[in-house]
C-alpha cells in the first residue's frame, strides 16, 4: 500500500469511518466490508457500512449485517447520507471505479481531496480518486487484501471467528472454492490461518451455497433446459433472462449468481454471457466469463460500459433490449475471432 504509515497515523485516534462495497455486493465485497468494519471497531473507531443496493439473503449471517445501511432503501437513505457527510475517512472495497457505487459515487466524488479515501481492491481499470490504495489485480479476492491490510497493521491477533468467517467467505467465493487460477499459495496459507482461528469452513460453504429456495432450483432447471443458447462457431454460450422470466420464477437478488458458469462448463466453450433485463432504468445488466486468453474485461469495457477481471467481468447497456445486447455480444465475439486468426 502506498503511504501506509500516513494512513496508520490517521487511524491512531478514533475516527468515524464509512465503508462501501460495490452495487449488488457479493460475498467478497460484503465480507470484506464487514470484516474491516469489525476490525476497525476493535481498534476504537466508529464504523458504518453503506451498501449502494441490496444483496442476497445468503449473506445475512455475516456479523454486522444488521447494521448495514442500504442506499436504495428509501427509509435508510437519509441516515446513509448523514453518515457519509459526518465521516472522517472512507474505505472503498472491491471496486475501483466510482460508477460501481451508483449515486453514492457522486456524493463520494465531492469528498475527493477533502477527506481521506482508501481503496482496497483487485479489479482492473482503477480510477484515480483514492489517497491510499491497496490494489492488486493478482489478488484472489479483496478479502485476501483485507487480511494483508490487517497483517500490515500488526493486527492479526484481532481476527476473531466473526472476522475470519467474513474474510474466508470472500476468498472462498471469489476463488470458486479455491479452484480458479488466482488461488495462490498465499491464498491457501491465509485460508489455513483463518481456519486455525477456529472457524467451521464447511458450514460457511453450506451457508453460501446450500441456501437455495425451491423456485431458484426450478429456475435453474428452466435456464439450462430452455434458455441457454450456444453459438458453437464462436465458442460461446449465453442466457437471456427477461423480466417475464424473472417474475415467473420470483427471481430474487443473487438468484442468477453462478448461472453463467454452466455455459462455460461445456467442452470447447470459451466465452459465456448472462443478460438480465432489469425493472428500472438500468436496461440490460450482463455478466461475462471466459476461459484461457480471451479477456472479457476488455470486451466489457469496449462494448458494455463495464469492466472487471480478465476471465470474469460485467457491464450494463442502459438503453438496450435483450436482442440488441445479444447482437453486440456476437459482434464482439466475431471481432475476437478475427484478432485470434490474424
Ligand atoms: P458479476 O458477473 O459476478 O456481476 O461480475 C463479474 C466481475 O465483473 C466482478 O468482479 C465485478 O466486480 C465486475 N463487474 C460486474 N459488473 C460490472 C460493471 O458494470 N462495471 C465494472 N467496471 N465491473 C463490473
Ligand atoms: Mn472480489
Amino acid at each position: 500500500m502506498n503511504n501506509f504509515k500516513a494512513l496508520q497515523d490517521i487511524l491512531l485516534t478514533p475516527k468515524k469511518v464509512v465503508i462501501f462495497p460495490h452495487i449488488k455486493p457479493d460475498a467478497d465485497a460484503l465480507g470484506s466490508c464487514l470484516a474491516l468494519s469489525s476490525y476497525l471497531q476493535k481498534s476504537g473507531h466508529t464504523t458504518t457500512v453503506i451498501s449502494p443496493t441490496d444483496y442476497p439473503s445468503f449473506l445475512f449471517w455475516m456479523k454486522g449485517n444488521d447494521d448495514v445501511l442500504i442506499y436504495t432503501h428509501k427509509d435508510q437513505r437519509e441516515k446513509a447520507e448523514e453518515k457519509l457527510e459526518e465521516a472522517d475517512i472512507y474505505f472503498c472495497l472491491d471496486f475501483s471505479a466510482l460508477s460501481r457505487i451508483d449515486g453514492l459515487g457522486h456524493l463520494l466524488s465531492t469528498k475527493v481531496g477533502q477527506k481521506p479515501i482508501v481503496l482496497i481492491d483487485h479489479h482492473r481499470g482503477k480510477e484515480d480518486f483514492a489517497d491510499f490504495e491497496l490494489w492488486d489485480i493478482n489478488a484472489a479476492a479483496t478479502a485476501q487484501l483485507i487480511y494483508e491490510f490487517i497483517e500490515m497493521d500488526n493486527g492479526l491477533e484481532k481476527i476473531d471467528e466473526d472476522i475470519a468467517k467474513c474474510i474466508y467467505a470472500g476468498i472462498m467465493t471469489d476463488t470458486g472454492s479455491f479452484k480458479f487460477p488466482s488461488t495462490s499459495s498465499r491464498t491457501l496459507r491465509i485460508a489455513a490461518n483463518l481456519k486455525e482461528v477456529g472457524i467451521d469452513t464447511s458450514l460457511i460453504h453450506n451457508l453460501v451455497y446450500d441456501n437455495n429456495t425451491e423456485s431458484r432450483l426450478r429456475f435453474l432447471g428452466y435456464a439450462l433446459q430452455e434458455n441457454l443458447t450456444f453459438i458453437p462457431e464462436l465458442k460461446a454460450g449465453y442466457f437471456c433472462i427477461s423480466m417475464e422470466v424473472r417474475d415467473r420464477f420470483n427471481i430474487q437478488t443473487g438468484d442468477t449468481e453462478g448461472l453463467v458458469n454452466y455455459a462455460l462448463s461445456v467442452a470447447g466453450i470459451q466465452v459465456a454471457a448472462l443478460f438480465k433485463e432489469s425493472d428500472d432504468s438500468e436496461g440490460i445488466k450482463l455478466s461475462l466469463r471466459s476461459v484461457g486468453d480471451v479477456s472479457v474485461a476488455d470486451m466489457a469495457s469496449k462494448y458494455f460500459n463495464g469492466g472487471g477481471h480478465k476471465n470474469a467481468a460485467g457491464g450494463r447497456l442502459p438503453h438496450s433490449t435483450l436482442e440488441e445486447a445479444v447482437d453486440i455480444f456476437k459482434k464482439a465475439l466475431q471481432e475476437i475471432q478475427q484478432t485470434v486468426s490474424e
